[in-house]
């Protein structure tokens, strides 16, 4: 069994899709790994330290490869160096791009968009969206405390008392959540919505106030939130335009998977904050949960600047390339036997719910359907 860990090629992307922990794994399990020369450096893991775990270093991989794990979709010269058959396994990004997707097919590999894991107990271990939405939550907050021009903490001081900052978190699930912890713990007041009810008693148990509408529960049984009635849009935007004016820092994480994220914080909405206050865009990549938001750009409009890093896991490779790689890693292990040999379970509600092409054909549902 031969794993390829190639260097990833998006612009930007610094994280890497395995570690030398989940190589050693690997390697007990007697698979042959190979690490393409450099594919650590943006996370800090030198070649080295994957030779030490028994990784061979090579200048290209995944020709011969029956396991390729990547971060991000790969580029089309290594789609089209794999062979037929081969395992593709990674964040292949499924929305939004039909052409990606059929070329993605069109390679012959058997491909595991890790982005579809469903949301149950089990998968848990192998879900890169939380591991990665988690550090993102905090580098969000880090960031905005980056931007901001006045300190987070109150401080009380022979000069004068500098008031904790008022910082309003958009959408609670994973990086919500921890933005919400990250935002306590500097010190400042928090607030935050969402707009399944199951929050509040998560928002309330970190010590913030929950600001919630008085709106239908928009859970789904998967666990993610589904788009808002019109009526019930007009209701939380009303609530949300009287909380915005109070704030000086809006962390917005809010998406719907397979949709375009919803627009929360209006132009309008943006100008009726005090100048110096802080926005970042979590949804950027997704169109945003603000129209001014640019990815990549910090935007300012009327005094208040509008953060829209992309990819701000990836700001933190260092931690988010390891946690991503044990993701990865647990998920293989439901296709490798007790033997070291490769089975794909179809009946698997992991496998099953992940994988989007086999044979040459797409085959999710939510991908063949017309
Ligand atoms: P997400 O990234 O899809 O969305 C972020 C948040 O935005 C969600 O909480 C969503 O409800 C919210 N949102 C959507 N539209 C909104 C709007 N108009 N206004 C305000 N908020 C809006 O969510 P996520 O981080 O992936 O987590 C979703 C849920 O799934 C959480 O409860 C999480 O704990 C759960 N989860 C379960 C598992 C598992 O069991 N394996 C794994 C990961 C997450």
């Amino acid at each position: 069994m031969k794993i390829a860990i190639p260097t990833e090629t998006m612009v930007g992307e610094s994280r890497v899709a395995a570690s030398p922990d989940t190589v050693k794994a690997f390697i007990k399990k007697g698979a042959e790994v190979t690490v393409q020369a450099g594919a650590g450096r943006g996370a800090s893991i030198p070649d080295d330290a994957f030779a030490a775990a028994g990784a061979k270093i090579e200048p290209s991989v995944g020709r011969d490869a029956d396991i390729v794990l990547t971060v991000r979709r790969p580029s089309g010269e290594l789609l089209s160096t794999l062979k037929r058959g081969a395992i593709l396994m990674g964040g292949l990004e499924p929305y939004g791009d039909k052409a990606g997707l059929e070329a993605i097919a069109a390679s012959g590999a058997t491909a595991f968009a890790m982005e579809l894991m469903p949301r149950i107990t089990r998968a848990q271990s192998m879900d890169i969206l939380s591991s990665q939405a988690n550090l993102a939550g905090y580098k969000a907050v880090i960031d905005a405390a980056f931007h901001f021009t006045r300190a987070f903490p109150m401080m009380m001081t022979a000069a004068g008392t500098v008031p904790a900052a008022k910082v309003f978190i958009m959408g609670v699930g994973v990086a919500g959540l921890q933005a919400i912890a990250t935002a306590r713990r500097l010190g400042a007041i928090v607030s935050a919505t969402d707009v399944r009810k199951a929050t509040e008693e998560q928002v309330k148990s970190l010590g913030a106030k929950f600001v919630y509408a008085d709106i239908a529960d928009a859970a789904t049984s998967g666990g993610y939130a589904k788009e808002l009635s019109a009526e019930d849009k007009a209701k939380q935007a009303a609530l949300v335009a009287n909380h915005v004016k109070t704030q000086d820092v809006i962390i917005t994480t809010a998406l719907i998977p397979g949709r375009p994220a919803p627009v929360l914080i209006t132009e309008e909405m943006v100008e009726s904050m005090k100048p110096g206050s802080i926005i970042v865009d979590l949804a950027v990549e997704r169109g945003g949960n603000c129209p001014l938001s640019k990815p990549d750009q910090i935007v300012e409009h009327k005094g208040v600047k509008i953060v829209g890093t992309v990819n701000l896991a990836g700001k933190l490779a260092g931690n988010a390339s390891p946690l991503f790689a044990k993701n990865l890693a647990n998920f293989l292990d439901l296709m490798i036997t007790k033997e070291g040999a490769l089975k794909i379970d179809d009946a698997d509600e992991c496998i099953k719910g992940t994988m989007i092409a086999r044979d040459g054909a797409l085959v999710h549902p939510m991908f063949t359907s017309k």
